[in-house]
C-alpha cells in the first residue's frame, strides 16, 4: 500500500512536466478525437508541442486506416502541424513487422478492412485475393498454397468463411499468426460499441489452438517501431498519454515510459485507483504516472 501513481496534476505541475519532457506519444481515439471530432483544445495543444520543438507521435491501435488517411484527418480536424512521419497505427507497425522483421516470404491471409489490405501492400506485402464467389463455402473454396502469415484485425465484413480459412492456414505451424491489437471493444458515441479486433483474434485462437502475436500497444513492438525511425528516443524523456489502462498505460509501462492517463475516454479514475491500491504487484503495469480531466489542461502551460 501507499505505491505511487495516479497524481492529479494541473497548472504549474503540467507546465514542469511538459519543460521536462521532450517526446511526446499519443494515443488518438479518446484523447485527441473521438471518432470524427476532435477533443476540444486538443488540436491547439499538440499544434503548440510541436511548434515548441517537441517530438509528437501518434500511437493508435486503430487498423482501419492507412496513414495517408490519417493524415488527411489530422489536417481536417485542425492538427496543422502533423506530418506522415509521425503516425503509428497499428496497420503500419503490422506492415512494418511483416516486411522487416520476419521478412515474410508468400502471402498474407488478412481478416481486416480494406485501409489495412493497403497498408500492406504499400509495404510491398503480398496479400491474399479477397474475392469469394458469395455462394462459396469451406467445404468447396480454395485455399491459397503459399499463404506465410494470417493477419487479424478489426473487420466490419468478417464473415464464417474468413474465419475458417484463417483456421485451416493456421493448420500449418510455418504459417504465423499476427493480430493488429488485442483491443476488446471500442466506445461509440452513441452509448452503444464496437467489438473490437481483440474479440475476432479469440475466435480464430480458440479454432486454432493458437496464439496470436500481438503488434499493437500493449507490446513493445510500436514504441520499436517509433525508435528505430527517431534516432536517440530516450525512454526517460517520453511521456505517453492515452485514455485506456490496460492499452495505453500497459504499452507506457512496458517500454519505460513515464504515463498520463486522460479522463476524455475510456478509462476512469475509479479503476486506475483500484490498480493502485490492488494487493496484486502486477495490476500496477495498469497505473498511469499522472492523470489529467482532458489535455486541454495543458494550454495554459503555453501561454506565457
Ligand atoms: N480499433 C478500432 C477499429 C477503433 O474504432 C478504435 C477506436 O475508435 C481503436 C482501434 C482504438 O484506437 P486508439 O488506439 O486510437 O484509441
Ligand atoms: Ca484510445
Amino acid at each position: 500500500f501507499g505505491f505511487k501513481g495516479c497524481q492529479k496534476i494541473r497548472g504549474a505541475q503540467i507546465r514542469g512536466l511538459l519543460e521536462a519532457k521532450d517526446f511526446f506519444l499519443f494515443d488518438c481515439d479518446g484523447v485527441i478525437w473521438h471518432g470524427e471530432n476532435a477533443i476540444s483544445g486538443a488540436a491547439k495543444v499538440v499544434n503548440a508541442l510541436i511548434r515548441r520543438g517537441k517530438n509528437v507521435v501518434f500511437v493508435t491501435n486503430n487498423c482501419t486506416r492507412p496513414r495517408e488517411n490519417y493524415m488527411n484527418k489530422f489536417t481536417r480536424l485542425g492538427f496543422t502541424e502533423v506530418m506522415l512521419e509521425q503516425i503509428f497505427s497499428s496497420s503500419y507497425c503490422s506492415a512494418l513487422y511483416l516486411r522487416d522483421v520476419v521478412k515474410v516470404r508468400g502471402q498474407v491471409f488478412v481478416i481486416g478492412c480494406e485501409g489495412l489490405r493497403r497498408e500492406l501492400l504499400e509495404a510491398g506485402i503480398p496479400c491474399v485475393e479477397e474475392a469469394d464467389d458469395p455462394e462459396a463455402t469451406i467445404y468447396d473454396c480454395a485455399l491459397a498454397p503459399d499463404v506465410k502469415a494470417v493477419l487479424v484485425g478489426h473487420d466490419d465484413k468478417l464473415t464464417f468463411l474468413k474465419l475458417a480459412k484463417a483456421s485451416c492456414y493456421l493448420r500449418d505451424p510455418e504459417c504465423l499468426f499476427l493480430a493488429t491489437d488485442n483491443d476488446p471493444w471500442h466506445p461509440l458515441s452513441s452509448g452503444r460499441i464496437l467489438p473490437g479486433s481483440g474479440s475476432l483474434t479469440a475466435a480464430i485462437e480458440v479454432a486454432s489452438g493458437r496464439k496470436a502475436t500481438v503488434i499493437g500497444k500493449p507490446s513493445r513492438f510500436m514504441f520499436e517501431c517509433i525508435s528505430s525511425q527517431f534516432r536517440g528516443v530516450d525512454p526517460a524523456q517520453c511521456l505517453m498519454v492515452g485514455d485506456r489502462l490496460e492499452t495505453d498505460m500497459l504499452f507506457g509501462f512496458n517500454c519505460g515510459l513515464d504515463t498520463m492517463l486522460t479522463l476524455t475516454g475510456v478509462s476512469q479514475i475509479e479503476e486506475a485507483q483500484e490498480y493502485r491500491d490492488s494487493e496484486q504487484t502486477t495490476n500496477r503495469s495498469y497505473v498511469p504516472d499522472y492523470v489529467v480531466d482532458t489535455i486541454a489542461d495543458f494550454l495554459p502551460a503555453f501561454e506565457e
